[in-house]
């Protein structure tokens, strides 16, 4: 029977490989050009020949049997015959059910795609939103900015809302609490562990997150003039308050990026650490069009070396950390090992890649960095490096924070979409981030979050790739370049190909995190590089 399912497995490879390939071929060409009604089409009908291999419920019944009978299978294809089978698990829905979910994903994430606000009459893109919110003076324009920022919020709440509710109740039907509770088993997550966490990051990055904000707020205040007690949204650079303001009154990394080679500054951070991305840049679609997503992603179309990064940069920080995220993702997929099977050529969890792609992602505020990947005069990098380190580890509390309240509202919005969800949404903002919630608290401003629409049950994971970047650096420090320097080290680029990127998936994630540094998950090396020191 063995010998049954290994070849199962390979013929189920072969007919998922040039799926999945199309599927992402679709929807690149949908989120460079939102707008053309045949592209949405496609990418619904591409997603749904994909899906279709996993509804098959003849073909589902024959694993749950090969299941059952406890096979003895080698460790590569144990591991694939578990992936496939979890893949089948939340597609056994009623293949015109299917079809509806596909269709209602692919509009929602269309709509983010093509979106714009109104503002003045004009139609400003996020880019010329965020600008506002870096640079302007004038409160009530800086209120009027913020809330544009929203209004995608008020179309997407509806649309959002009918498909959790068809998600839940299909994840019911196979068993579950609701898709939420389904999506963290799927994903190999103890949901009970990764909360528990949550709270005690809660707990004990209060006091630091609250003093950093506290003297953030005045300086801010004093910035725009402002007199009043409350903390509302708008004082912040970010739409959701997420990031680190880029217009405190610290020295603004801004001015380092302003006329800087975005793009040729991500090649020296990852060519100093022995990886090269030419090939990955000159696949990559990197600035602002019209029916262009806004957003930022990378996706591995083919795991053989076609992958491709989305962006849309600016000359600032904000995109150069973005860049430094991307193309961590897109390293991880390159230094695949083509020798693993299809299945296990991918990361080892949505975890892991964002770990390499934040352990990245953070360096554009990094004092070392500065010097010797963003060209800063000495002078300048020692003025800067104390505020750039202040920066850094106000950014990562909070981005804690800000995550904190995302996961909890999302698993709440799963467990009853029919509470006052805005109520709720200005609670945990009031109660996590110390944002004061403004007077007109409906309009559904938790919608306009993209990730709740287009990536479910995906937020925590972020949280768990910092913890995870801070345990890599933290090895990397000790045990990899024996000293407290991350760029410039081609050995940093060989531990992480042969540690993290060639073992794609073979090892559930933590398995793999425990031979590539010695222990499991622990959050005790972010909390001691942000949180403890000062
Ligand atoms: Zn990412």
């Amino acid at each position: 029977m063995s010998a049954e399912v290994t070849a199962y497995v390979q013929r189920h490879e072969a007919a998922i490989a040039p799926l999945l390939k199309d599927y992402s071929i679709k929807l690149w060409n949908l989120s460079l050009e939102g707008t053309n009604p045949e592209f949405e089409q496609a990418a619904v009908e591409s997603k749904e020949r994909y899906l279709k291999v996993y509804n098959n419920r003849e073909e589902f019944e024959q694993l749950k049997r090969w299941k059952a009978a406890g096979l003895c299978l080698d460790e590569l294809t144990a591991r694939q015959f578990k992936l496939i089978y979890d893949g089948f698990v939340p597609n056994q829905i009623e293949p015109h059910v299917l079809r509806d979910i596909v269709q209602r994903e692919t509009q929602i994430e269309n709509l983010f795609n093509t979106f714009r606000a109104n503002l003045e009459g004009n139609k400003p893109s996020d880019n010329q939103l965020r600008e506002i919110l870096r640079t302007e003076q004038n409160p009530s324009r800086r209120r009027a900015a913020w809330e544009a920022s929203k209004q995608i919020g008020r179309e997407a709440a509806p649309q959002l809302l009918e498909l959790i509710s068809i998600r839940n109740v299909e994840a019911r039907k196979l068993g579950y609490d609701d898709y939420y509770s389904m999506m963290f088993q799927l994903q190999e997550l103890d949901a009970r562990w990764v909360f528990s966490v949550f709270d005690w990051l809660e707990v004990l990055s209060e006091q630091a997150f609250v003093s950093m904000k506290t003297e953030l707020d005045a300086s801010l205040k004093a910035k725009y003039g402002i007199t009043e007690r409350e903390n509302y949204p708008w004082l912040y650079s970010d739409p959701f308050f997420q990031e680190f303001p880029a217009a405190g009154s610290l020295d603004s990394l801004d001015d380092v990026f302003k006329d800087a080679d975005i793009e040729a500054l991500t090649r020296a951070h990852y060519d100093s650490i022995g990886l090269d991305i030419g090939d990955l840049l000159s696949r990559a679609d990197l600035y602002e069009r019209d029916g262009k997503s806004q957003h930022a992603f990378c996706m591995d179309m083919d795991r053989q070396g076609d992958i491709r990064v989305l962006c849309n940069i600016r000359k600032n920080e904000r995109w150069m950390s973005t860049m430094l995220h991307e193309f961590g993702h897109a390293v991880y997929d390159k230094y695949n090992d083509r020798a693993l099977p299809f299945l296990l050529r991918g990361p080892a969890h949505t975890l892991t890649t964002e770990a390499i792609a934040m352990l990245n992602g953070r360096m554009s505020k990094n004092p070392e960095w500065l010097t010797k990947i963003g060209g800063l005069k000495r002078e300048d990098a020692e003025r800067l490096s104390a505020s750039a380190w202040k920066t850094l580890r106000s950014e990562m509390l909070i981005f804690l924070r800000w995550a904190i309240t995302l996961v909890r509202f999302e698993r709440e919005l799963y467990r009853n979409t029919g509470q006052d969800l805005d109520r709720l949404w200005w609670e945990y903002v009031e109660r996590f981030q110390k944002v004061t919630p403004p007077p007109d608290r409906g309009h559904a401003v938790w919608a306009s979050k993209n990730h709740l629409a287009t990536s479910p049950v995906y937020y925590q994971n972020y949280v768990l790739g910092e913890l995870m970047a801070s345990q890599l650096l933290r090895h990397i420090h000790t045990k990899v370049v024996q000293s407290e320097s991350y760029v410039g080290n081609a050995s940093v680029g060989r531990y992480l190909v042969e540690n993290v990127f060639k073992p794609g998936s073979r090892y559930d994630w933590n398995t793999m995190l425990k031979r590539a540094t010695g222990e499991d998950l622990n959050p005790d090396h972010f909390i001691a590089q942000f949180v403890e020191k000062n």
